[in-house]
């Protein structure tokens, strides 16, 4: 599958690299959310977390781990989200699974808020639970 990302990955399409191993590489993202802003995003081609392979689960959370130190102190920030948007109805944008990983500071003004749902009752809340929970 031949995205944006898989050509950057193949060097094809120039990109600002800030880390790269035989199964990722990360790269600042070309319209950040703030400066910084790095997209880490596995070789092995897959659209996002429904057909993500297991043992790509494994390497991430150490990865994520260690770019999010190296940003706190390269940037000096005050905290990081991490992001990913999984499906169209998610604001997925690249459908070559990334994940974002983005620099905050202290009153910089930008709002990932959700808006707040309510269940109708407790039960209604509960019965939600249920439903995963059979999915797994
Ligand atoms: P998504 O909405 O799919 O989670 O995010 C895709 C991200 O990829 C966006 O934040 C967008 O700015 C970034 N992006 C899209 N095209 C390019 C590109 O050619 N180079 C880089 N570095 N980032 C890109």
């Amino acid at each position: 599958m031949e995205t944006i990302f898989s050509k950057i990955i193949k060097g094809e399409i120039p990109s600002s690299k800030v880390y790269e191993d035989e199964d990722f590489i990360a790269i600042l993202d070309i319209m950040p959310t703030n400066l910084g802003h790095v997209l880490l995003i596995p070789k092995e081609y897959f659209e996002n977390i429904f057909d993500a392979p297991e043992s790509v689960g494994s390497k991430v959370y150490p990865l994520l781990s260690k770019l999010a130190k190296a940003m706190k102190e390269a940037l000096n920030c005050d905290g990081i989200n991490i992001v990913q948007n999984n499906g169209k109805a998610a604001g997925q944008e690249v459908f070559h699974a990334h994940i974002h990983l983005i620099p905050r500071y202290e009153n910089d003004g930008i709002r990932f808020t959700p808006q707040h749902k309510e269940y109708d009752s407790t039960e209604h809340m509960q019965q939600t639970a249920e439903k995963i929970k059979s999915s797994i």
